[in-house]
């Protein structure tokens, strides 16, 4: 394993997710270059927030641009607690939540984007999909829920769904939670141990645990067949929340600093107007 790591693998690139090393830590780019350990990363992590925060603030009010954040990993893999850490201090008014379970008989009886696209945000809205459409080339494919036609088919499909997307303004952002297997043992632990933590267990994530090797190639596949130009995906080593969230914060905060968004104009004589007593 080299000293740093790619958070983008390259378009194109085959990805091998042995090579992405989920304890990583190292390299952190931005103002704290030395950040080692969770209690180092509180402040940036904190900065992040306010920063990110207003940026919200900005795209909210000048409804012209979109985010979308997709988040994929497997149980235990933090999505929740990626959520409620980066999202913390962000005006709820402005962000949207979908969280995407197993598929109802009518979401069934339609293609398999047709409940995705409804969900995709508004101008001037963030919106995070606690999975999303990859889990039609996931779970789907590992379970044989459809033939191997069918969501072979799928990541063409995909790519074309989030180019439409992307060309009607909605920036595309898709993080794919990445912990080893060890990590999700202790995790499940966890959850095993307190009570409070015991809703979040399902007897069912053993079985998807079990088939742990075939998940991966499954994602390694859709991590090399969508990983486009428009809608890259990020490899976020997540064995350490702390370098998780701060990660993904980084990211979204650059990602909406390139929209050069403003404020939108004011309506003119503002500065005439005295409000009556
Ligand atoms: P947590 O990590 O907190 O348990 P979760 O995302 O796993 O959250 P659950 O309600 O436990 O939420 O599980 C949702 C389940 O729905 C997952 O097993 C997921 O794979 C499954 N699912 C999502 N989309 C599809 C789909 N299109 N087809 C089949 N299963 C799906
Ligand atoms: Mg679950």
């Amino acid at each position: 394993m080299g000293k740093k790591q790619p958070l983008r693998p390259d378009i194109g690139e085959t990805v091998h997710l042995k090579d992405y090393d989920p304890d990583y830590s190292g390299g952190f780019k931005g103002k704290d270059d030395k950040i080692k350990d969770k209690d180092e990363a509180v402040k940036p992590l904190e900065h992040n927030r306010q920063r990110l925060e207003k940026l919200q603030e900005v795209l909210y009010a000048e409804a012209k641009h979109t985010l979308l954040i997709v988040l994929q990993a497997m149980d235990a893999g933090g999505k929740d607690g990626t959520i409620r850490s980066v999202m913390d201090g962000v005006n709820p008014l402005g962000v949207g939540v979908t969280s995407f379970k197993a598929p109802t008989a009518e979401e069934l009886a339609h293609d398999f984007l047709w409940r995705i696209h409804q969900h995709v945000p508004s101008r001037g809205m963030i919106g995070i999909f606690n999975r999303s459409h990859y889990e039609d080339v996931l779970i789907v494919r590992v379970e044989n829920l459809v033939p191997e036609a069918v969501w072979k088919k799928r990541y063409d499909h995909i790519n074309a769904f989030e180019r439409l997307l992307a060309d009607s303004g909605v920036t595309i952002l898709k993080f794919f939670l990445h912990i080893s297997k060890e990590e999700q043992k202790e995790r499940f632990e966890e959850r095993l141990k307190e009570p409070d933590k015991h809703w979040k267990f399902a007897k069912g994530d053993l079985a998807v645990r079990a088939k742990w090797d075939q998940y991966m190639r499954a994602y390694e596949d859709a991590l090399t067949y969508c990983n486009t130009e428009w809608a890259r995906w990020h490899i976020v080593p997540a064995n350490k929340k702390w370098y998780r969230d701060l990660v993904i914060s980084q990211t979204i905060i650059e990602t909406l600093e390139k929209l050069d968004m403003r404020y939108p104009e004011p309506e003119p004589g503002l500065d005439k107007i005295v409000i009556p007593d």
